[in-house]
């Protein structure tokens, strides 16, 4: 797999927190059980441990899962330095950094907002989507309307460093393989499952293209009698495979979050043809508090977080 700009971000943030990537089974990870209703978080790549972290803070605040998801991602989506997600993200072709988010909590209600410009905070608008509104998605420049509306800030979102970015890729043209969306989902003190979903999608992409994060059932599906699922990876075959809702339907039917993470992943890998260029991650939890993840090709990292720990972990991939 080609190591990218973010691959190095990545390496350089694990070096940095002093922590090690084990590669630990599901099996190996602590079942909920065990931990008598304490809350968990896990989210998608391993420099969002930051963000897992400001989650815990909030679940043990007893705030619920929505508040803990939101405020977890709100981490990563003020962070410059991730050029993923929100603020300092790689734009589009045209220069425009457009943003994508989703947002479920425990009764099934949902949220989401697509090709959102100038907006710090798209998760938190895709919950006030979900909270005042009838709809379940606002696009574009009628979701900027309503999050100005609603208070929100018009701020630009473009980093030096991504515009410099931008304005090599336009130079040369090469293509750039970008995609470490973070997906979080957390289960709170009163066992309530919640999950959220927030990028700027895939690295010059063309404007107005629209990846899975926004999609409910795509990149997020939570279900709080049975568990979550969050994706990361290139949306489109993601949407296609309506991947999350997948996952959580073959946990439905008793797969372990692994073995449904798995039969996703293996599903998508029958109908691709090309290969270069992609991967796509699964990370999955029930709600007894098992974890699960998968990915097509090796480099998907996640951050698991109880109160006692917050570690990164590698997961396992099916091309080797
Ligand atoms: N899934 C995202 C998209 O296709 C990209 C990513 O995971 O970073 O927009």
């Amino acid at each position: 797999m080609k190591i990218t700009r973010r691959d190095f971000v990545k390496t350089g943030a694990i070096a940095g927190s002093g922590l090690l990537l084990n590669q630990i089974s599901p099996s190996n990870i602590f079942p909920r059980s065990e931990l008598s209703n304490s809350p968990i978080v896990v989210s998608t790549w391993s420099p969002n441990l930051k963000s897992n972290a400001r989650a815990m803070e909030v679940l043990l605040q007893g705030k619920n899962s929505l508040d803990a998801v939101e405020e977890g991602i709100k981490v990563t989506e003020a962070d410059p330095n991730d050029s993923s997600v929100g603020y300092g993200g790689l734009p589009d072709a045209d220069g425009k950094v457009t943003l994508d988010a989703s947002i479920m909590d425990w009764k099934g209600n949902a949220g989401s907002v697509a090709f959102i410009e100038d907006i710090m905070h798209p998760i938190s608008v895709a919950r006030l989507v979900m909270e005042k509104t009838k709809h379940v998605m606002l696009a574009g420049d009628g979701a900027k309307k309503f999050a100005l509306q609603n208070g929100f800030k018009e701020e630009n979102l473009l980093s030096e460093n991504a515009k410099n970015a931008w304005l090599k890729w336009k130079e040369s043209q090469v293509k750039k393989d970008n995609h470490d969306t973070i997906g979080m989902l957390a289960i709170d003190k009163m066992n309530n499952l919640s999950g959220g979903v927030s990028t700027s999608g895939l690295a010059f992409k063309l404007h107005g293209r629209v990846g899975d994060s926004p999609i409910i059932g795509a990149a997020l599906f939570a279900d709080n009698e049975i568990g979550g699922a969050v994706s990361t990876g290139n949306g489109e075959y993601v949407m296609r495979t309506v991947g999350s809702f997948l996952v959580v339907e073959k946990m439905r039917e008793g797969l372990s979050p692994q073995k449904a993470c798995e039969f996703a992943i293996n599903r998508l890998y029958k109908s691709l043809k090309d290969f270069s260029d992609i991967n796509i991650s699964y990370l999955a939890i029930s709600k007894s508090g098992d974890v699960g993840a998968y990915s097509l090709k090796g480099g998907f990292t996640y951050c698991f977080t109880t109160p006692n720990e917050n570690k990164a972990i590698t997961s396992d991939y099916l091309m080797k």
